[in-house]
C-alpha cells in the first residue's frame, strides 16, 4: 500500500501539529531565518595563533616539577561571516608532555588543517585532528574551544545552556603548592579569609614530612575548611597507603594521582587498602584511558581536564562514560587564564555528574588580559551569560604578544 508522509505522519498524530504550525510562525520568523542562512555553508576563514606569555608572581610547584610562567598559546578563529571564536591551550611540560613551541607547530598544523572547513562539524573536526590529540592534547583543546565559542555564538546561548546545563555557579577549590609547612599554612589561611570552603594542598614529597605538614595544617586552620589533596604521582604504592592511612584523622576528601600514571594495578591496590578515595588525574588523559580506569578498578573519581582531553568534545565524553559507570568528576586546570578556565567551568554548569571543581589556574598570574568570562568570589564561580564562551581578551595585551 504507497501512502504519502503526510498521511503517514497524520496516522502517528502529528496531524495536528503540521496542521497547526502557521507559515509565518517561529519557525519562519525573519531571526530564524537568518540564523539559519548565518549557519548554512559556514565557513572558517582566518586562523590567528599568539603566544600566549603571563608571567607568574611565585613559581608552582606540584611534586614532578615547576612551573615559571604561564606560556600559553592563543588561537583565534574567524568565520566568513565574521563570527569570532577563542581558545587557550595550557602545555603543562611536567604532565601533558608539551612545550609552548611544541604546541605553537601543532597549532600550524591545525590550521592547514582547519581553514576552509565548516566551523560548526566539531565533531568531524575533531576526528581530522587525529592523533595530535595524543601529541599536543592542549593545542586541540585551544582549537576545539573556539570551535564551540562559534557555535555558541551562532546559537546565541552561552556555552552551558547550549549543552543543556542549569546551574550558571557552583563551588571551586583553591590550590596550595609545595613549599615549606609555614608557607603552606599561610596560604590556607589566606584562602579561607577569602572566603574559600575548600583547599587542595600539593603532597608527594617524603611520606612522613607530607603527614606532619597535613596536621599542622589542619590543626591551625581548624576543622571547617576542606582538605583535598594531590600527590602528582610522588609517591610509591607502599609510600601511598602508609601516608594515606596516617592522615585519615587529618579528614581529606580525596587524594589525586596517589602513584605513576601508568600503574593502574598499583593504584586499585592503593584504592583498597586506603581510607581516602583516589581520584585519577594524571591516568586519565583521553576517553579510551577513562575506559582502562574502570576496568581496573583502580579509582573512586575521575579529574577531567580539557588540556588533557584535548578539549570540551572529550572531556564530556568522559565524563558520559564516567556517569555509566557510576564515578563522579572534577573539572580540573593547569595554569591557564580565566579564557580556558571559563571553558572548563561551562563543562561544569552542564554536567550534573560533575561534582568538583578546580578552576583556580590563574590564581598566581601577575595579569588577567580576559574580557568577561567566569567570576569567582568567595569560592562561587559564576558563568556568563553572554554567548558562546563569553569571554574576549584585552585587545591591547594581545597587541603586545607574537602573533605566529
Ligand atoms: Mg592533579
Amino acid at each position: 500500500m504507497n501512502i504519502s508522509r503526510k498521511r503517514f505522519l497524520r496516522t502517528l498524530g502529528f496531524g495536528t501539529i503540521l496542521g497547526s504550525l502557521p507559515q509565518s510562525g517561529l519557525l519562519h520568523s525573519e531571526a530564524m531565518q537568518q540564523a539559519r542562512a548565518a549557519a548554512r555553508g559556514m565557513k572558517i576563514k582566518e586562523i590567528e595563533i599568539f603566544h600566549y606569555d603571563i608571567p607568574l608572581i611565585e613559581p608552582f610547584t606540584i611534586a614532578i616539577g615547576t612551573m615559571y610562567a604561564a606560556n600559553n598559546v592563543l588561537v583565534r578563529i574567524r568565520t566568513d561571516s565574521g563570527i569570532v571564536g577563542l581558545g587557550e591551550a595550557c602545555p603543562f611540560t611536567p604532565i601533558t608532555g608539551d612545550t609552548q613551541d611544541t604546541s605553537i607547530a601543532a597549532a600550524k598544523d591545525l590550521r592547514t588543517i582547519a581553514v576552509g572547513k565548516d566551523p560548526l562539524a566539531v565533531e568531524s573536526l575533531i576526528k581530522q585532528f587525529g592523533a595530535l590529540a595524543h601529541t599536543n592534547p592542549s593545542t586541540v583543546a585551544a582549537f576545539d574551544m573556539a570551535l564551540y565559542d562559534i557555535l555558541g555564538k551562532v546559537a546565541s546561548l552561552p556555552l552551558y545552556r547550549l549543552f543543556g546545563g542549569d546551574r550558571s555557579s557552583f563551588e571551586t577549590d583553591i590550590t596550595v603548592s609545595l613549599d615549606t609547612t609555614e608557607k603552606m599554612i599561610r596560604s590556607a589561611k589566606e584562602f579561607a579569609s577569602r572566603g574559600y570552603k575548600t583547599i587542595k594542598i600539593k603532597v608527594g614529597t617524603d611520606p612522613d614530612v607530607d603527614v606532619e605538614r597535613l596536621q599542622s595544617m589542619r590543626e591551625a586552620v581548624g576543622p571547617n575548611l576542606n582538605f583535598r589533596i594531590d600527590a602528582n604521582q610522588g609517591w610509591t604504592v607502599a609510600q601511598a597507603i602508609y601516608a594515606l592511612k596516617r592522615m585519615e584523622p587529618v579528614r581529606i576528601q580525596f587524594v589525586e594521582q596517589p602513584v605513576h600514571r601508568s600503574d593502574l594495578a598499583g593504584m586499585k591496590r592503593v584504592r583498597d587498602e586506603s581510607p581516602i578515595p583516589v581520584m585519577a588525574d594524571e591516568s586519565l588523559f583521553l576517553p579510551a584511558d577513562a575506559i582502562q580506569l574502570i576496568r581496573a578498578d583502580a579509582c573512586d573519581y575521575f579529574n577531567i581536564k580539557l588540556t588533557k582531553a584535548a578539549g570540551i568534545f572529550n572531556s564530556i565524553k568522559i565524563a558520559h562514560i564516567a556517569d555509566a559507570a557510576n564515578i563522579r568528576c572534577m573539572l580540573g586546570c593547569m595554569i591557564d587564564s580565566r579564557l580556558a578556565l571559563t571553558a572548563a567551568a561551562h563543562v561544569v554548569a552542564a554536567h550534573g555528574n560533575i561534582t568538583f571543581a578546580d578552576l583556580d589556574g590563574n590564581i598566581e598570574h601577575t595579569v588577567d588580559p580576559v574580557i568577561g568570562g567566569m567570576i569567582v568570589k568567595e569560592g562561587i564561580i559564576t558563568l556568563p551569560e553572554g554567548p558562546g564562551l563569553g569571554v574576549d581578551v584585552d585587545p591591547a595585551f594581545l597587541k603586545r604578544m607574537k602573533k605566529v
